[in-house]
């Protein structure tokens, strides 16, 4: 039997639970990827995710060339229309069987239902698997059997999940036989042929900076290792400060999945004498931002209506009486806000495609409460601009920091961007990176508005003062959290 595995946010031969399963049940296997332009672009992706996306299949298509699998690429336009492509690939490919990882969203489930039932009608199987969290997250409930929406007591049962259950690595594939595609049976699907598949890139809107994301699984695991060796031990003191490589910056691989967060996960318990928790401080914090991954994707099993632009509390949002103001928006975007910590932080997003996870909170915090935007107009330009967009984190941080999310942030702790960045960025070291105007300004001025207006420097002037900013917000959400129903 030749076995067909469908590739998507999993583009890696290491601990890549389908592919494992599918060299277990068959000698030839054949790989497939599906590109989908338009519902990647309704799905706000940019082209530095998509640049990313393509160069990691690249990488991918080399690391099972060695295998002797073949990866071929077809081109939808939509999900919808991936039923009829890859059931007719699998035919064409005389491919008995299709294997995949499932993904949690929700336009995903419907498009693997469709595709499911399109393949049974063809007398093909479907096999599918859980692989893009380290345990089943769907299976871990309160004691009534609820999802969980508080982070905490999630944590406590994931880790007593993982004591009863273990996080199992996939067995590595074997080099297998050499599987001869007939040409003429693939003729008319849509296939890309290798040389153009990074042509797609320019169909979308946005910078790329592939000099500071090398793609492929060789590079995410040396990445891995260092950050081990290097930094895991001491991530609980450093992780916050942003001018510091102090994180792993490992989320644009797990976002394609050229790294499993399996992988890391046991990375960090080897040098934490085995341990998820009680161990090293450094160690155990790191684990703990995994399980904030999990649980996000846990809060979309659950919650599916976040998938279609609602708030986890929808009574809060709905009440909030959004400003939709461009203007203001168009300042945030820009990194000219005159708040150089916020600044910073968007022009790190629009240079690199990446920002540092306390810049990401102040942003967000900022765009929601001192501007009062919709967190919807923040969620989508992170999507745009992110090489790490994966929408449970992002929608998961959106809403915590716009205080309609699970666990979210009370609505009336709001972040001074000048007090965090007076903590966080004392020296201004990540600032004067991000922001030339501000390169030859005393550190006082940058965490201090007053300082900051008497500087004289070519700086824009706050888009909103904070006390104002802060004011606003408080009695815009103190009037909606009476309609808080939760
Ligand atoms: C408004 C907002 C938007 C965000 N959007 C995204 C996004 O689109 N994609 C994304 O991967 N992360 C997102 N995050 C979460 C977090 O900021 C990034 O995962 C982190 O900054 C990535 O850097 P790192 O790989 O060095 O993380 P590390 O600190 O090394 O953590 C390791 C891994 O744990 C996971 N992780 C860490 N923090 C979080 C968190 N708060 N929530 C969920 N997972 C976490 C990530 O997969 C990360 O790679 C967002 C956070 C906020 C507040």
């Amino acid at each position: 039997m030749r076995a067909l595995m469908w590739f998507r946010s999993d583009l890696r031969v290491a601990d890549n639970t389908a592919l494992a399963a599918a060299c277990d049940a068959a000698d030839e296997v054949v790989g497939v990827f599906v590109v989908a332009p338009q519902q990647w672009r309704s799905h706000d992706w940019g082209a530095m995710r998509v640049d990313f996306t393509v160069r990691s299949v690249e990488a991918l298509r080399h690391s099972l060339a060695k295998l002797n699998i073949p990866l071929i690429v077809l081109r939808v336009d939509r999900f919808a229309d991936a039923p009829a492509a890859v059931s007719r690939f699998a035919k064409a490919a005389g491919c008995g069987g299709v294997w995949w990882n499932d993904e949690p969203e929700v336009n995903e489930i419907a498009r693997d239902s469709a595709v499911e039932a399109a393949l049974s009608a063809i007398d093909v199987k479907a096999h599918r698997f859980i692989d893009q969290t380290i345990l089943d997250v769907s299976t871990i409930r309160t004691a009534s059997d609820q999802w969980y929406t508080v982070f905490t007591p999630f944590r406590r049962r994931w880790l007593e999940h993982w004591r009863d259950s273990g996080a199992v690595i996939a067995k590595p594939p074997a080099r297998r036989a050499a599987v001869s595609l007939d040409d003429s049976a693939l003729c008319g699907l849509p296939l890309v042929e290798p040389g153009a598949l990074l042509d797609i890139v320019a169909e979308f809107e946005g910078t790329t900076r592939s000099d500071l994301w090398k793609a492929g699984e060789g590079e995410a695991r040396q990445r891995l290792s260092r950050f081990i060796d290097e930094r895991v031990g001491d991530y609980d003191n450093r992780r916050d400060f942003m001018a510091v490589n102090g994180t792993s910056v490992l989320s644009p691989y797990l976002a394609v999945g050229a790294i499993s967060a399996r992988q890391c996960f046991e990375a960090a318990r080897e040098t934490n004498r085995g341990k998820a928790d009680g161990g090293k401080k450094g160690i155990d914090t790191w684990i703990s931002e995994l399980i904030w991954r999990e649980f996000y994707r846990h809060v979309l099993m659950g919650f599916p209506h976040v998938c279609r632009g609602r708030a986890f509390r929808r009574e809060v949002d709905e009440a909030v009486e959004w400003r939709y103001d461009e203007g203001d928006f168009r300042r945030w975007q820009s990194g000219e806000s005159g708040y150089p910590i916020v600044d910073a932080a968007m022009r790190q997003l629009a240079q690199t495609g990446w920002m540092h996870n306390r810049a990401r909170m102040i942003v967000a915090m900022f765009l929601s409460k001192h501007l009062l935007i919709d967190w919807r107009w923040g969620e989508r330009h992170f999507m745009r601009h992110l090489v790490d967009g994966d929408f449970a984190s992002n929608n998961g941080g959106w809403q915590w920091s716009a205080s309609t999310g699970t666990d979210a942030a009370p609505y009336f702790r709001i972040f001074n961007p000048f007090s965090q960045s007076a903590k966080f960025d004392s020296d201004g070291a990540y600032i004067r990176r991000f922001v030339p105007e501000l390169a030859k300004a005393p550190a006082a001025a940058l965490h201090d508005p007053d300082k900051l207006a008497d500087a004289d420097l070519d700086y824009p002037a706050l888009v909103v003062d904070h006390p104002a900013g802060r004011a606003r917000a408080l009695a815009a959400f103190k009037q909606a959290s009476r309609h808080d129903a939760r």
